[in-house]
């Protein structure tokens, strides 16, 4: 029997069923074909509830860095964590490989799937795997509602699909719920898209920059196009002013940036230039120094930090914050965040400028959060 069997057991559907074959070998949840026939029953019953796709987070790496046992009982270790979580709301499934499903019966209220999506999204990095005691996972999860956005088992399956896909271009470690107005229009088909996003991206940032003859105006146009496609809550340039950062140019959640010690920031970059974190609560401060600690009280809690340079000569920094949810870097959003300020560097050294010419923009401040 599984570790969720006591639970999934509370449940009308289940609680007289022979639960023998009922659940999967690996991770002890329920197999798919299992959540398939409960969605149906509720259906056919009429009864209200949500139904969700968690996937975890670059799993992949999980496999790579620590082989396919230790990766299986990272699986493990996930599937307890969700059955634990949702004990008494809803059953665990598995869909395959790191899909996990979810059904949580007589919930569709948003705000009380909020609340859940939420309550694991701050709690998941605390999963631990025996055998790699320092891996910290996430999820991802898409979740829509019975009977609120559609009436079958095989649409409710395309819709928390299409929010899944959302979360993965948002940065991960998230929770979207389907709401038509928004979602109805992703494709999650569009391989091309999700493959090569990342590479066209790249080659966007050089054209907004390169093709505009007004640097200040390319740069406003890059920056939107960056926090509207990866969702981020600031984005800015900043130069050396006295012993802070000096913002030059900003789009921005808060109306406030914090302003971070010049030097500390510095000695966090690496050759390159670049410095990124993905988990800023979990970094000690003895290892990183008091700048960590300023964007911990600040609330920061994953930024990515990047030299404007060219020849030797240094401009200033672009700089990356969230502030409400921890961001998972992809490899991708980087090597965006990397050639736009190499791009801006070498701009600004044909163009023979300062980056402190450049006319200062109005803050932006960005409303309207998903
Ligand atoms: P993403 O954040 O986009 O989900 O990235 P990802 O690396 O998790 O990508 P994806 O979900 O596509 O990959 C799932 C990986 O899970 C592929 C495979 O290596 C691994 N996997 C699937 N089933 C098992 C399993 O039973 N055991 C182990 N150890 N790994 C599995
Ligand atoms: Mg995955």
């Amino acid at each position: 029997m599984g570790c969720c069997a006591d639970n999934v057991k509370k449940f009308e559907y289940f609680a007289d069923r022979d639960l023998s074959y009922a659940f999967d070998s690996l991770t002890g949840v329920l197999k798919r074909e299992e959540i398939i026939g409960y969605v149906n029953s509720l259906i056919s019953e009429g009864k209200a509830f949500t139904f969700g796709i968690a996937d975890i987070d670059n799993f992949k790496t999980v496999n790579d860095t620590y082989g396919h046992v230790r990766g299986d009982a990272a699986l493990r270790s996930m599937a307890e964590y969700l059955c634990k979580t949702f004990a008494g709301k809803g059953v665990i499934g598995r869909y395959g490989g790191d899909e996990f499903m979810l059904v949580l019966e007589g919930c569709s209220e948003y705000k009380d799937i909020w609340a859940l999506g939420h309550a694991v999204n701050m709690d998941i990095g605390s999963v631990r795997t025996e055998g790699c005691r320092e891996l910290s996972m996430t999820i991802t999860m898409g979740m829509c509602r019975y009977p609120i956005d559609a009436h079958s088992y095989n649409d409710l399956l395309k819709l928390a699909d299409k929010a899944l896909y959302r979360g993965k271009m948002k940065g991960r470690n998230c929770f979207i719920i389907y709401l038509e107005e928004k979602h109805k229009d992703i494709n999650i088909n569009d391989i091309i898209e999700r493959k090569y996003s990342g590479m066209h991206l790249c080659s966007r940032v050089f054209t907004y920059l390169t093709s505009s003859g007004d640097i200040a105006e390319a740069i406003d146009i890059l920056f939107r196009r960056i926090v509207s496609y990866f969702m981020v809550d600031h984005i800015c340039i900043e130069t050396r002013g006295g012993m802070h950062f000096q913002v030059i140019h900003k789009l921005s959640k808060q109306r406030e940036f914090c302003k971070l010690d010049y030097d500390e920031v510095i000695s966090l970059l690496n050759n390159a230039g670049l410095a990124y974190f993905n988990r800023m609560a979990s970094l000690r401060d003895e290892d990183y120094g008091p700048v960590i600690k300023q964007m911990k009280d600040s609330q920061i809690s994953s930024g990515v930090y990047c030299k404007i340079q060219a020849f030797g000569n240094e401009y200033g920094y672009i700089r990356v914050d969230m502030t409400d949810t921890v961001r998972i870097w992809q490899q991708d959003e980087i090597n965006v965040i990397i050639i736009a300020a190499n791009t801006i560097g070498l701009m600004l050294y044909y163009q023979g400028r300062t980056i402190e010419e450049m006319p200062q923009t109005q803050p932006v401040f960005i409303g309207g959060e998903e």
